[in-house]
């Protein structure tokens, strides 16, 4: 009864989901193609009608590209599912390891596996076609897949203990397994953000202290400015996967970090550079990152609780077109991890905009503390040059835009920076 029910519900909203990002792919295709022709009034100055086209095309190619993978694991994820996938799948490992952690551990890994494998070509398509299309490739295949084997190491190393710690929790903390695996997974993610700046990030990329001494003396007298302390400002060679450029802030205490991409640095003036790190610091001073690491906590404990529930619902393994008795005794512990994983997605895609929503008001809030610490105009001349060299559509279509975007479009950004009162006087 309820399995069926819970069937149904999963193919409602799948539907749903698949509808609405389809209709919003179309409404940007149509308004993107529909602005092609030229360059939006604010930006005729600064941008070239050629580099206005080519973010056209870009965006384009990706939105396409983007409603096939959309399909791809529409129909990866009912394989898996309502089509007996991981039915089969369990029933092999069962077979071959005869059940107990075993088991449990092989049927994470084989999913693992699969879906690690299906997303190849998809991966492999999106940088030597696409992003090689438009000039952004800088990979060769060797390093696209010898940074597949650093991940595959890493996830050995460091998903495999957890996964086991939390499928031990499941089997034997009792009722409530949920909060203590909650509590493994936050301190998980705290020693992540120690160690992907210090151990995992360098795996993949050269980290080299800023030697540039004016920008350098430039950079530490802002953070003098706005009363920051680090010792951390690294240029990363991100030139060597890809020409976009981009600036982030990783780790925290004393392993906090301004990253640099090489691209961005060779590209952007000092003053400029300035007021891009400005707008970082911005993040940081204004508790952005500190928000976001506990509605991610907050988050967290609420999933686990759910799954804590659902893990006891029979309807929620058929309803998903699984067997929990495939092993009997032996708990279905990774079943409802893999199934859990699966479905949640479908259910929670309709708060995306809500999350894009609170991303793109903290952009605002780092614009503006960036305008009121550094020259607002060099941000919006930075601003403009990183559009055009990531080829970002100045005209996206404003519901796709506010479904998605976790950066405000450049125009509405630019016009807030104009409207900040040390634009009017500067
Ligand atoms: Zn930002």
């Amino acid at each position: 009864m309820y399995s069926h029910a819970f069937s149904l519900l999963f193919v409602a909203f799948l539907v749903l989901m698949l509808a609405v990002r389809f209709w919003l792919a179309s409404r940007q295709l149509r308004h993107v193609l529909a602005n092609r022709g030229a360059v939006p009034a604010e930006f005729a100055a600064t941008i070239t009608l050629g580099a206005h086209q080519k973010a056209a095309d870009y965006t384009v190619a990706r939105t396409k590209f983007g409603i096939v993978t959309m399909f791809v694991n529409a129909a990866v994820l009912v394989g898996f599912t309502l089509l007996g996938g991981l039915q089969w799948l369990s029933v092999q490992v069962f077979g071959l390891t005869g059940g107990g952690m075993a088991y449990q551990i092989g049927l994470l890994v084989a999913f693992a596996a699969i879906s690690g494998l299906i997303d190849v070509p998809i991966d492999w398509y999106r940088q030597f076609r696409l992003e090689e299309r438009f000039g952004f490739n800088k990979m060769t295949p060797g390093l696209f897949f010898a940074d597949m084997a650093k991940g595959l190491l890493l996830a050995v190393v460091l998903g495999l203990p957890l996964a086991w710690i939390v499928l031990t929790l499941m089997s034997s903390a009792g009722e409530l397994w949920w909060l203590y695996a909650w509590l493994v997974w936050s301190g998980f993610q705290l020693l992540m953000m120690v160690l992907f700046p210090t151990v995992i990030a360098p795996l993949f990329n050269k980290f080299t202290p800023l030697s540039d001494e004016t920008l350098k003396s430039r950079i530490e007298g802002l953070m003098q400015r706005v009363g920051f302390a680090s010792k951390g400002l690294f240029v990363m060679d991100g030139s060597k996967r890809s020409a976009h450029g981009n600036a982030y802030f990783s780790g925290f205490g004393a392993a906090k970090r301004i990253v640099f991409f090489d691209t961005l640095l060779a590209r952007l003036a000092p003053q400029e550079i300035e007021a891009v790190l400005a707008h970082e610091l911005g993040h940081f001073k204004l508790k952005h990152i500190v928000k976001r690491i506990g509605l991610m906590f907050a988050l967290s404990l609420a999933f686990l609780a759910l799954l804590g529930w659902l893990k006891n619902q029979v309807w929620f393994y058929t309803g998903l077109g699984v067997s929990p008795l495939i092993a009997p005794g032996q708990g279905n512990d990774a079943l409802a991890l893999i199934l859990f994983m699966l479905a949640l997605p479908v259910f929670t895609f309709l708060f995306g905009p809500l999350a894009s929503l609170s991303s793109r008001k903290h952009e605002f809030e780092a614009d503006a503390f960036a305008a009121q610490h550094t020259d607002a105009r060099d941000l919006v001349s930075a601003l403009v040059k990183m559009y055009e060299d990531n080829a970002s559509t100045l005209t996206p279509d404003p519901l796709h835009s506010a479904f998605y975007d976790s950066h405000p479009p450049a125009s509405v950004r630019i016009q807030h920076l104009h409207r900040h009162p040390n634009m009017a006087h500067a």
